[in-house]
């Protein structure tokens, strides 16, 4: 089944009792019993809910996956994967990773004795040397948030490959329709379904899908135990907005292209970041994992000034500032002050994201509109 018929159709039956065609929210908390211990699948809504298992096996799908896993949020997905780590294993993360990513690992998972190391991973080439003894798992986020640096995650598999290494991608900037990291060698990947998976900025919602039965157990076991599951409601919400995917995806990468060739042209402009540029470090890789380039652009001024980008930030009508990404609607924002505050300021400069760089995530409005929305922003400055 191809992509776009997936989105539709995978996991999904009519509901045997009516033959409704969308899935009904299952708004329970427990399930009547026959006897004890005789029930149709289902006991307590934390453990199992009909909703909720049609979005995980329609999940599983967008990622050829046998197992998908659903979570309260990105993070509640996050924080199911590293307690399956020890005290001790260390994480190799990419280095300019969501915020919330580092915060978690560092500050909650730091306090159990999880190590996070956070390093360049845009050199496939060299990253061998950067694994240790007490690697236990590479996270790798591609494209990165903001920089949008390109890791190549078939290279990287490769390297962990017999090494008793987990790879795991966090796809969420580019969505199942963009990127499969499991057909990569990747083996685990999770989303913040807040994001594109979802579309509409209407739920905060995660997952994780695998092929390998023993994460999968783990982490239904885990879900269960720590209990961070998502309400039905959002769950057939989820459900509704994946149906649009591939079409959402498809505008927003278009115009994300077309944007990023308009920001170039302007003299206020320094630098724009984006993978579908073949001067892009990492271009290549791109167009080989990924099936179109992403609808994420970032950008910085000749000046460098946080006034004028703060100027940009202000002015912009179409645009809006806010925080998040992966919704039909355009947004933008600066990563220095908003997602990326909990990353100390050494630490972001390293990788350039200054006080002045601005990301966009691109939505599906009329394209022309939104270039004409940062031209007079930019006609503006003084
Ligand atoms: C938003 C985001 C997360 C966290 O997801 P939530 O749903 O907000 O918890 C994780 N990773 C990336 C790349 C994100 O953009």
């Amino acid at each position: 089944m191809k992509f776009g018929t997936k989105v539709i159709h995978a996991g999904i039956e009519p509901d045997p009792s009516s033959g409704a065609i969308m899935t009904p929210i299952f708004q329970t908390s427990t399930y009547v019993q026959d006897e004890p211990g005789v029930h149709k699948g289902y006991e307590y809504g934390r453990t199992q809910n009909p909703t909720r298992t049609t979005l995980e096996n329609n999940l599983a799908a967008l990622e050829n996956a046998q197992f998908g896993i659903s979570f309260a949020s990105g993070l509640a997905a996050m924080d199911a994967i590293l307690k399956c780590f020890q005290p001790g294993d260390e994480i190799l993360c990419t280095n300019d990773i969501y915020g919330g990513s580092y915060r978690q690992l560092v500050q909650v998972f730091g306090q159990y004795g999880l190590k996070g190391r956070f390093v360049d991973m845009s050199d496939s080439q060299s990253f061998g040397a950067l694994i240790s003894p007490e690697t236990k798992m590479i996270w790798i986020e591609t494209p990165t948030n903001p920089m949008l640096n390109i890791v190549d995650i078939e290279a990287i598999s490769a390297l962990a490959r017999g090494k008793d290494i987990v790879v795991c991608v966090d796809n969420t900037f580019s969505s199942p329709f963009l990127q499969n990291p499991l057909d990569l060698g990747a083996h685990l990947v999770t989303h913040s379904v807040t994001k594109y998976i979802n579309g509409h900025s209407d739920v905060i919602h995660g997952c994780v899908m695998t092929n390998d039965q023993e994460f999968a157990d783990r982490l239904k076991f885990l879900q269960n135990a720590s209990g961070a599951v998502p309400g039905p409601m959002d769950c057939f919400l989820v459900l509704r907005g994946i149906k649009t995917l591939h079409l959402r995806m498809e505008r927003s990468c278009r115009s994300a292209e077309k944007i990023a060739e308009f920001l170039i042209t302007r003299k206020e402009v320094s630098k724009v970041y984006y993978p579908g540029f073949k001067d892009h470090p990492n271009h290549e890789v791109a167009a080989r994992q990924m099936s179109m380039f992403g609808a994420m652009v970032s950008f910085d001024f000749v000046n460098n000034d946080y006034k004028t980008a703060k100027e940009v930030l202000r002015s912009t009508t179409l645009f809006s500032l806010a925080e998040s990404l992966g919704g039909v609607e355009s947004l933008i924002g600066h990563p220095a002050s908003m997602t990326h505050a909990s990353i100390p300021k050494e630490e972001r400069l390293k990788v350039g994201l200054t006080d002045s760089l601005i990301r966009l995530s691109v939505g599906v409005e009329d394209v022309d509109d939104l270039i004409e929305d940062l031209s007079s922003a930019l006609d503006r400055l003084t």
